[in-house]
């Protein structure tokens, strides 16, 4: 009986060890790696900072850029490409395709139902998405000006995305980074050519040590689902509005348990008080250690669902960068690299597309 009790007390402990996150294990050449995402940019302000501490750890990012600001920043642009970062397309104005029903089609009347909503969303649903699609092909254009090729990734403003827009985007070859549960891809008629199309491509413009850990197209319906959005605008947003002026007051426990909540995360009792206590010190560092802690915890919530490829959706933001300071290199001590979308692709070195259509990558 003692020596059962024993074993019992054992296996609790063992139970308790393996709830600390250990060491990244590969079981695929893709596994194990984090994709640094960075939208709505480029920033001015912000992107200095972040690409010095970028090349400090040799990291290539991922930057969703909206076409205005590229237009007006070309040099930006120039230079987010030659440190090796990747860009990507992000529309040209950040509107959404519920925006853009708004504009185009006149605002929901407010006392329709949601059946009536619906019914006129489906009307107008194919006329917005090749609306759509023209603004997004206006924003792959000033990328073509200014670095000669288009963006081949793209991620809609907001995540909103429908059916017909994923079809539409993925015909005219962009690969769409979505959460969305419930967009199909065998729904896009032309998806399986295109693939076979991006496939020969690939085939010819890259050496064949790349071309080993290349897998099929039609895989990657999972890894374009992986996408995690750390909300870091919505934190970060929250502090420059509210959080210096009241931290403690105003609801802010009760605000940074319902972020977490519904990102199905726990704070635990300990370190929201410490960020109390560090708060009285130094504001923003509180507020950077508390998204730290989001995102640790959303990468450990995915480890435990079997998921070791993280793609972060953040924004160029200040304290996002500052959290990124501790973050990477706790991440790279349990055995993740980090990576540009375009590698978790299997299509390391793509940048985009030439005018023709074809991939445009570079020799690796
Ligand atoms: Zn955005």
């Amino acid at each position: 009986m003692r020596k059962i009790s024993l074993l019992l007390v054992l296996l609790i402990f063992a139970g308790t060890a393996h709830a600390d996150p250990g060491k990244c294990i590969p079981r695929d050449p893709r596994d194990c790696t984090i994709v640094l995402t960075f939208d709505d940019g480029p920033k001015p302000d912000v992107l200095p900072e972040l690409l010095a501490f970028l090349k400090k750890e040799k990291i290539s990012g991922t930057f969703y850029i909206l076409g205005w600001k590229a237009s007006n920043r070309p040099e930006l642009i120039r230079q987010i490409h030659a440190e090796g970062h990747l860009i990507a397309n992000h529309t040209m104005n950040h509107e959404t395709f519920e925006e853009l029903v708004s504009r185009k089609f006149g605002k929901p009347k407010p006392n329709m139902t949601t059946e009536e909503k619906k019914e006129r969303e489906a009307r107008v649903r194919e006329k917005v998405a090749a609306l759509y699609l023209e603004d997004v092909e206006r924003s792959a254009q000033v990328t073509q000006k200014i670095l000669g090729y288009r963006p081949l990734f793209f991620r809609p403003p907001r995540w909103q995305i429908t059916q017909e827009l994923y079809c539409a985007l993925e015909n005219a070859g962009y690969l769409v980074q979505t959460k969305s549960s419930g967009i199909h891809d065998h729904l896009c008629p032309r998806r399986q050519e295109i693939l076979r199309g991006i496939e020969a491509n690939f085939r010819q413009g890259v050496p064949r040590t790349s071309r080993q850990e290349y897998k099929r197209y039609g895989e990657l319906k999972e890894i374009e689902r992986r996408d995690v959005n750390t909300t870091d605008y919505d934190f970060f947003e929250w502090y420059a509005k509210k959080g210096k002026r009241s931290f403690m007051k105003d609801g802010f426990e009760v605000w940074v348990k319902s972020q977490f909540k519904a990102m199905g995360l726990s704070l635990l009792r300990a370190d929201l008080e410490r960020i109390s206590v560090g708060y009285e010190k130094n504001h923003e560092q509180a507020v950077v250690d508390l998204f730290t802690i989001l995102v640790r915890g959303l990468i450990q919530k995915r480890e435990s669902a079997g998921t070791n490829i993280h793609i972060l959706a953040m924004h160029e933001l200040k304290l996002t960068a500052r959290a990124l300071y501790s973050l990477v290199p706790e991440l790279r001590k349990r055995g993740y690299r980090f990576e540009n979308i375009a590698f978790v692709y299997g299509i390391p070195g793509c940048v985009g597309r030439d005018k023709y259509g074809s991939l445009h990558c570079s020799q690796q």
